[in-house]
């Protein structure tokens, strides 16, 4: 049968150049970067993957708003757009806008007591983390058996993004009376962005709410891509196949005490962040520790107008025909990926497609860093920037975790024929893939050296581009 190709759900009303290198002018840039693709110029970059977050496109509808935006220190009438939006959205009582996900996290580990106890989660992300460690916690991630180093071959999990039940239990009973909170990732950034299924997450809150009210932790939703894990309960999950959006979301929140959420994902604005909470008490600790850190609690460390717009993105991140763009683009960028050979996390998804690039070369070792070798071919070869996410991002803490290359797609910027460019990109590559020569660490920072290392590759690349 002929289908009918899903199309972008948009038209382009505003452009942007890109800047086309040649191949020579890339092996200079990248010389002079030392081999880090975080200290590449973006006017540098044909087709930037780094990362999904912040680097959308914004509507015709944001862009009005953003013109409306009421810039009243307090009381500003965006301000109660934005609650209205957000509230409506997510039903919680008490919400406070953040200049970013990461300030959210940082005010909830301020206000949860957290020296000396655990918080537990299906995968925190790197912020989420170093927040919960810096206010003296542990953090424990509970994936499902086998997600983090998988063995090749293995049939992929609907839901791969899911706790691991039984370990939730049993670090329960372990850890009684010292777990602060249990955070829900959705989708699970760290394992590859894999979806999390609505009962698993009922199964959690079960849990959660089965333990003594005086030592109950707080149930934390990190609601970063809320949308598209919405999309994948609606699409994938028997039970709620076909359940309007809105409503697969609500139930979502439903079952949490409060969320943390990066606005510069599924609220499809450039910057911006969301806390929110159902306790009257721990909200007013929040707004203390807001005025304090970040403005006061109408404004958060935003403009007036960066509210309008996560307002307006909020409505438009649960349109089904976006939604359903957005996963066919993952979806058509991994399959031909993997058509050229490369092993790629199935079933991909919406944010990001994922290369295994310790199974694609394996005559480098973990040491030898594959990922960021792959990553530095990407970019020689096309000027296609990438993000490892591997050795290098994780020293010796991720010993035994898979090699992975991620290319993060924007939301609603490219096209598909510049998805047709990486692919045929990364094809060139494989041809050459057992030549892709070992890369070495000149010099790293104490922690996150990932953003700015110094490194070579230990023997020259092969001829690319
Ligand atoms: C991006 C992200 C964050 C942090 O948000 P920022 O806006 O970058 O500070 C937290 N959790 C997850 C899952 C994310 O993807």
């Amino acid at each position: 049968m002929n289908r009918r190709p899903i199309i972008e759900p948009f038209r382009i009303k505003v452009v942007e150049p890109i800047r086309v290198t040649r191949a020579a002018e890339r092996r200079a840039i990248l010389e002079r970067a030392r081999y880090n693709l975080f200290g590449v110029h973006g006017d540098d970059v044909i087709i930037d993957l780094l990362t999904d977050s912040g680097t959308g496109a914004m509507s015709a509808e944001q862009w009005a708003a953003m013109m409306r935006g009421d810039e009243s220190y307090a009381g500003a009438r965006s301000f109660y757009r934005f609650e209205a939006a957000v509230a409506g959205l997510t039903g919680m009582p008490h919400i406070y806008p953040t200049h970013q996900g990461r300030a959210a996290e940082r005010i909830l580990c301020d206000v949860v007591p957290l020296a000396r106890r655990v918080v537990l989660s299906n995968g925190l992300f790197d912020t989420t983390r170093a927040n919960v460690e810096a206010a003296g916690a542990i953090g424990v991630d509970l994936p499902l058996a086998g997600t983090v180093s998988r063995s090749p071959g293995a049939e992929p999990l609907p839901f791969g993004g899911d706790m691991d039940v039984e370990r939730l239990d049993a670090a329960l009973a372990r850890h009684a009376g010292q777990v602060a909170i249990v955070v829900m990732t959705v989708t699970n950034n760290t394992l590859g962005g894999q979806a999390v299924s609505l009962a698993n997450l009922r199964a959690v809150a079960e849990r959660v709410r089965a333990v003594p009210v005086r030592e109950r932790p707080l149930l934390v939703l990190d609601a970063c891509r809320f949308a598209e894990n919405a999309y994948r309960i609606s699409a994938d999950e028997a039970a709620e196949r076909g359940r309007p959006l809105r409503e697969i979301a609500r139930a979502m929140f439903d079952l949490v005490d409060a969320f943390t959420m990066s606005a510069k994902k599924d609220a499809i604005v450039n910057t911006g962040g969301i806390l929110g909470v159902r306790d009257h008490a721990l909200a007013e600790k929040i707004r203390v520790d807001l005025i304090r850190t970040e403005g006061f609690t109408t404004y958060g460390g935003l403009a007036g107008r960066d509210l309008e717009a996560i307002a307006q993105g909020l409505e438009e991140v649960l349109d089904p025909s976006y939604l359903e763009y957005r996963f066919a683009a993952s979806r058509y960028l991994a399959s031909a990926l993997a058509a050229a050979g490369w092993p790629v996390i199935e079933p991909a998804a919406a944010h990001a497609v994922y290369v295994d690039a310790g199974l694609a070369l394996p005559h480098l070792r973990e040491e030898d860093l594959p990922g960021q070798s792959l990553a530095c071919a990407l970019y020689l070869a096309g000027g296609v920037r990438t993000c490892e996410i591997g050795a290098l991002m994780f020293g010796a803490a991720g010993r035994g975790r898979r090699q992975l290359v991620r290319l993060a797609l924007p939301r609603r910027v490219y096209t598909q024929s510049h998805v047709d460019y990486v692919a045929t990109v990364g094809a060139e590559i494989a041809l050459v893939r057992d030549r892709l020569p070992a890369m070495r660490i000149l010099e790293q920072p104490p922690s996150l050296r990932h953003f700015t290392a110094a490194m070579a590759p230990a023997s020259p690349f092969p001829d690319l581009g």
